[in-house]
């Protein structure tokens, strides 16, 4: 009985001394609300010598039109919520439809009449990745990349395995036929003539050059943040004109075409693949910010324009950083691109300013 009335009385004394809990929900919600987290796309449909006097106000509407409405496709995702990955999925997959674009439908040609597709894309969540190059039948090449990176154990494949792995997969098949445009045959026909000229001229063996003056890249990429601050970066190429034994650019390269990490940013590339492969371009300016601390903007700019272009490579690249700002860059006289910025702002580009 005296032991039962000493536990009353201990259990009295503590529930009096125990301070009562803060009401922390309420406190939380007034003092650390977070930031709306800005969202934001940047596309780009390929870089090079693209000049307002080579250009007729129809075919510069045309590609205005174009641009808006794969920025618009994947802006939408965004905005209702979706994932990064999503959005560079769709704005990407409008440009493959259109013949206007180096990838999927508007694909050039390889010197023996071929398309060759390359595709890849990244997550900047996890660092996971897929790629894929030379493929001839596969509708979207850059649907292939996201199966290869969330479907398979793999993060590149090529050419007939990578085709089926595509059937597989279930992804739309085509005839190679779907990839012909006469405007890319004209192209390829002319870059042949070149090289025959040239051939003429020297005595030498001809030797595929792709720095002809006129060349105009092409590529189609996408950089996009979601509202759960996750980045996505993808590029989608037909290669370049004229190409031949099964050479492969940066645009299925992670690091060189294509990169993402929610540490700094997402990058996509276009331009003389060879030396983006060399410069290891995308990842340069990641690290850059990463490591250095520099903004996007420097960093982009002192890789395209200084590094690169002392290499003698040519091109640009699009992207944005997980604050939502974007960023485009180019030591070409212009670069196809556009964006959609945190505050819903459209932004359209095609040459140089
Ligand atoms: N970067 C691509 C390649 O070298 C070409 C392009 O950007 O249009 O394959």
């Amino acid at each position: 009985m005296k032991t039962t009335r000493f536990f009353v009385l201990m259990l009295l004394i503590i529930s009096c001394k125990t301070p009562k809990e803060e009401p922390s929900v309420a406190k939380n919600t007034t003092e650390t609300t977070p930031d709306k987290q800005p969202i934001g796309l940047v596309i780009h449909g390929g870089a090079g010598t693209i000049l307002k006097k080579n250009m007729t106000p129809e075919k510069e509407a045309a590609y205005r039109a174009k641009l808006e409405e794969a920025a618009h496709a994947g802006y939408e995702i965004l905005e209702n919520g979706g994932e990064s990955l999503d959005a560079v999925i769709a704005a990407i997959q409008v440009m493959e439809e259109s013949p206007l674009f180096n990838a999927g439908k508007g694909a050039v040609f390889t010197h023996e009449g071929k398309n060759e597709l390359d595709a890849s894309i990244m997550n900047g969540k996890d660092l996971n990745a897929g790629a894929v190059s030379g493929v001839t039948k596969v509708k979207s090449p850059i649907s292939l990349a996201r199966a290869i990176m969330e479907r398979s154990e793999h993060v590149m494949l090529s050419g007939m395995g990578a085709e089926t792995f595509a059937q597989e997969q279930g992804l739309e098949m085509v005839d190679p036929e779907y990839f012909y445009t006469e405007n890319r045959m004209k192209a390829l026909q002319r870059a042949i003539e070149r090289e025959e000229t040239a051939l003429d001229h020297d005595g030498q063996a001809a030797f595929y050059d792709p720095m002809i003056k006129d060349s105009k890249y092409g590529t189609v990429g996408c950089a996009a943040l979601d509202k759960n601050g996750n980045l996505a970066a993808g590029t989608s190429t037909g290669g370049m004109t004229n190409k031949r034994y099964n050479r492969i650019g940066d645009a299925p390269i992670i690091g060189a075409g294509t990169y993402a990490n929610n540490a700094s940013c997402a990058i996509s590339s276009t331009g003389w693949g060879e030396f983006f492969i060399r410069g290891v371009v995308a990842y340069d300016i990641a690290a850059k910010m990463e490591y250095q601390e520099r903004s996007l903007k420097a960093a982009a700019r002192e890789v395209i324009q200084e590094k690169l272009t002392a290499l003698g490579g040519t091109g640009g690249i699009i992207a944005i950083d997980r604050d939502g700002n974007i960023t485009t860059e180019f030591n070409t006289p212009g670069m196809y691109r556009a964006s959609i910025d945190k505050d819903g702002k459209l932004d359209i580009g095609i040459y140089g300013e």
